[in-house]
């Protein structure tokens, strides 16, 4: 069984200590979370979010912190170098996001690959060489930086596991990237992954699973290869529980974190159901009604 949680909040007044239990409470081995609002650059000092009390507490309840995600900001665009500014101010800020993941013990960063914006992934991907490796040649840590499988909605970049594969062929710091596969993602891009089987061996065979970091698990309010990147709750959408099961049960996955980024069912998180039914293989039908 792999490690399972979610994507957690941090905020105000309790901060890391809020987050680690906000995932205790969905009885999560694991989690994600963002160090401060994912769409913009404002960030409070480390000092102030409580961090040595949060890990204190993951370690109370025998939480492995190398399971533990951070994702960076979704608003960093390494995808598109035309303008030196914009492009200056994504790597400065990845920088920082870096050191702050390895200020709260983790060691793993998602980030987006990008988008082109107006060129071709080509373009995309020489970006991404350009910003990523300026990067890694300056933040000092050794965060792995788990590159995305996105959607491609609109001018995404980073949609094929070939386009990873030859990213990570040409980077001079490899050592530093892993792969994050978001099973909403993928379908929407067109893979097949109601036979995760299937699906973890072509990402073998071209990636190498040692490669896969991370796991997404989300259901997909659309139909296979629509682009549009809309999360379902698990066995709502067009991928289904089953199917999203085989994931967690996997050996190949066993040692990896997987995180659902499902939607809220109205006010309330979806997390701890969700988590209770992939442990027991168990679907129930109605679920959403009982929460
Ligand atoms: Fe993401
Ligand atoms: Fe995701
Ligand atoms: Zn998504």
């Amino acid at each position: 069984m792999s490690y399972l949680g979610c994507h957690v909040g941090l905020s105000a007044p309790k901060y890391y200590v809020g987050t680690v239990e906000e995932a205790l409470s969905y009885d999560a081995d694991t989690f994600m979370f963002y160090t401060g609002a994912p769409q913009n650059t404002r960030r409070k000092d480390l000092s102030e979010l409580r961090i040595e009390e949060g890990r204190a507490l993951l370690s109370k309840h025998g939480i492995d912190e190398s399971k533990i995600v951070v994702h960076a900001p979704y608003i960093i665009n390494l995808g598109n170098k035309d303008k030196p500014e914009t492009f200056d101010l994504a790597k400065s800020f990845l920088i920082q996001e870096l050191r702050r993941t390895s200020g709260f013990g983790a060691s793993k960063l998602v980030l987006h690959p990008g988008s082109h914006v107006g060129h071709d992934e080509r373009h995309g991907m020489e970006s991404l060489l350009l910003g990523l490796e300026e990067v890694c040649a300056h933040d000092g840590t050794d965060v792995t930086i788990c590159l995305e499988t996105m959607a491609g909605k609109g001018s995404e970049i980073g949609v094929s596991f070939d386009f990873l594969a030859e990213f990570i062929a040409r980077f001079p710091f490899a050592d530093r990237i892993g792969v994050c596969l978001d099973t909403c993602h993928v379908h929407d891009a067109g893979y097949d992954v109601l036979d995760a089987d299937a699906l973890l061996k072509e990402f073998d065979r071209v990636l190498g699973l040692d490669r896969l970091k991370v796991v997404h698990l989300n259901d997909s309010k659309n139909p296979r290869g629509a682009h549009k990147d809309r999360h379902e709750n698990l066995g709502i959408g067009h991928i289904g529980f089953e199917a999203l099961h085989w994931f967690v049960i996997h050996p190949a996955l066993e040692e990896k974190p997987i995180i659902l980024e499902t939607p809220w069912v109205g006010e309330k998180p979806p997390y701890k159901k969700e988590i209770a039914m992939l442990r027991s293989g168990a679907y129930e039908a109605d679920w959403r009604e009982h929460l």
